[in-house]
């Protein structure tokens, strides 16, 4: 189980949803500011609104950021956002999807991947359709987040999907939603990516904000020496 971070100025709570391999939802608090960072299964909803909920007391969140829009990600923002009556930041290119409930589902990391989603894809994608939601602001490169009272910012990280995004929280964590993965000691790709070349540029993008902790949705964090090895090996690997 993952701890609770603190930076200079924000704490950075670990929302997790469920046992062993389910993911992390974060909520990021500096004063009385809060902002979550993806939103969940419908099926853990409830629990995930109790946990937030404690967390929060009596304020409420300036606004909900999804690093892109796969389902475990994704889910329950149409419910949240009504709950919470907050703004709702996605990166441009994937606005349609979350309108629509909708997976992006391309590529894969290996071929037998690859083969399943040529072959399966569609009907992965109508298996895992959830709740549309409008979202009200749209990311493209950068987005600052000091307008809604936190030191961070979005950054556009593309590969695993063609508009996942990281939060920088005060150049020191960075979330970086399914950039990679770490379930055992070393991290990975998800197998469910776009773009093998694309997410290793991204990782350069993620060294380069400075960051010493950096914390992927499904796993454990993952340290600024293992990220600048793991990027290296990727790079040789193309
Ligand atoms: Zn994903």
């Amino acid at each position: 189980m993952l701890p609770k971070w603190t930076t200079r100025d924000c704490e950075i709570y670990p929302i997790r949803e469920g046992k062993s391999f389910s993911g992390y939802s974060f909520l990021i608090q500096q004063n009385s500011n809060y902002m979550l960072i993806d939103t969940g299964r419908k099926k853990s909803r409830e629990m995930l609104l109790h946990k937030i909920e404690k967390i929060l007391g009596p304020n409420n969140l300036a606004g909900i950021i999804l690093t892109h829009s796969h389902i475990d990600h994704a889910e329950n923002t149409a419910w949240f956002k009504k709950k919470f009556r907050c703004p709702v930041i996605i990166h441009q290119s994937e606005a349609e999807y979350l309108k629509k409930g909708l997976n992006p589902l391309k590529g894969g990391t290996n071929p037998m991947v690859r083969f399943l989603i040529k072959t399966l894809g569609k009907t992965i994608q109508a298996k895992y359709e959830f709740d549309g939601v409008t979202p009200d602001l749209l990311v493209d490169q950068r987005l600052d987040l000091k307008t809604m009272g936190i030191n961070g910012y979005i950054i556009h990280t593309p590969g695993h999907t063609p508009g996942s995004m990281s939060v920088i929280i005060e150049d020191e964590v960075a979330i970086i939603g399914d950039a990679l993965i770490k379930l055992l000691k070393w991290p990975i790709f998800p197998p469910f990516s776009e773009n093998k070349k694309t997410m290793t540029e991204s990782l350069a993008k993620l060294i380069d904000t400075g960051a010493e902790i950096f914390l992927p949705s499904h796993g454990r964090e993952i340290k600024r020496k293992m990220m600048v090895k793991y990027y290296h090996k990727q790079k040789q690997d193309h």
